[in-house]
């Protein structure tokens, strides 16, 4: 490996967390996985090998690689788990308090030199540099979902990243085989400044009763030609997310623009939160999607 990260650490075993060990454990690093939730950790392994397995059914890789890139995550719900990490990629729930949280815990526990990453979709990269005791060694790494088959990251510098940190960043993903754009700290960066108000409108769209579920995503898949209708795609994002997402593009460009859809807010009330809790703008329960409007 050509850059100085050998260990990784990662903290929420969600979908983010899972397929970002997935690829730092297929590319050579070890890994150390945490989340408050045992169950998720337990379900996360066990995702990241059924989709080796089916990596190996289709020829790709063989048993030895398979059980090597498992090999090489372990699991804990400690921080004690990161003394000895390189770097620690932040991937929990968008909320930046509870960000903070983790970040106030996790910093006594790792080494002064350690790079501390977070994934966020849209929170201000300085302002949770600043919540640790090493700004400079602080950077965002945005990984897209699902992580193994998205080429792009995007690496964001807060204004007190070092060279270093971003230097050593931009390589360790280059490891990973992944495409770098680097984006300014401005909300929600690049891709989701763009994509999640186009969501927003497809759920307003949906609110004002202009289409059903159906013909909304029918739209936009065979009328612009996108791979998945939004809001498919806000159920594949989770809609929590989603609607931080617009919470802090609203709150930090303060344009009416970005008012997030009532909609959106009521479906995060419900615990309607995409696939990931089965349910969304479409049912997942029964197998085939069905819209829930
Ligand atoms: P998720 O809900 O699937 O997973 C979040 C995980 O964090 C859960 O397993 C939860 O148990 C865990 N967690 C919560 N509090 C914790 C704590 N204190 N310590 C350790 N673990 C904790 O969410 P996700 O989709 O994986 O998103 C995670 C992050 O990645 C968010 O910041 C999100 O904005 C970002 N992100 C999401 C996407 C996407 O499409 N979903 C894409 C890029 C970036």
């Amino acid at each position: 490996m050509g850059s100085e990260i050998a260990r990784v650490g990662i903290i929420g075993a969600g979908q983010m967390g899972k397929g970002i060990a997935q690829v730092c454990a297929a590319s050579g690093y070890t890994v150390a996985l945490n989340d408050i939730s045992d169950q998720r950790l337990a379900e996360a392994v066990a995702d990241i090998d059924s989709t080796l397995q089916r990596q190996q059914e289709r020829g790709q890789i063989d048993a030895a690689v398979r059980s090597a890139i498992v090999g090489r995550i372990g699991t804990s719900s400690s921080y004690d788990a990161f003394s000895d990490c390189d770097i620690v990629i932040e991937a929990a729930s968008e909320n930046e308090e509870l960000k903070r949280k983790i970040f106030n815990q996790l910093c006594p526990v790792l080494r002064k030199d350690a790079i501390i990453a977070s994934n966020t979709s849209s929170i201000s990269i300085t302002r949770l540099a600043a919540s640790t005791d090493r700004p400079e060694l602080f950077i965002g790494i945005h990984f897209m979902n699902p992580v193994p088959r998205m080429q792009l990251v995007e690496l964001i510098r807060g204004i007190v990243t070092e060279d270093d940190t971003f230097e050593k960043s931009r390589s360790f993903i280059a490891n990973l085989g992944k495409t770098i754009t680097v984006s300014e700290d401005f909300p929600a960066f690049i891709v989701n400044r763009i994509l999640l108000p186009m969501i927003n409108e497809a759920i307003y769209t949906l609110y004002e009763g202009v289409g059903s579920v159906d013909s909304i995503d029918t739209a936009m898949r065979l009328g612009a030609n996108h791979p998945m209708g939004p809001l498919q795609l806000a159920d594949f994002i989770g809609l929590d997310t989603c609607l931080s997402v617009m919470q802090v593009l609203h709150e930090g460009l303060a344009d009416s623009k970005y008012r997030p859809c009532p909609l959106l807010v009521k479906y995060v009330e419900a615990g309607w939160l995409g696939r990931k809790t089965q349910r969304g703008f479409y049912d997942y329960r029964s197998g085939a999607p069905v819209p829930t409007r």
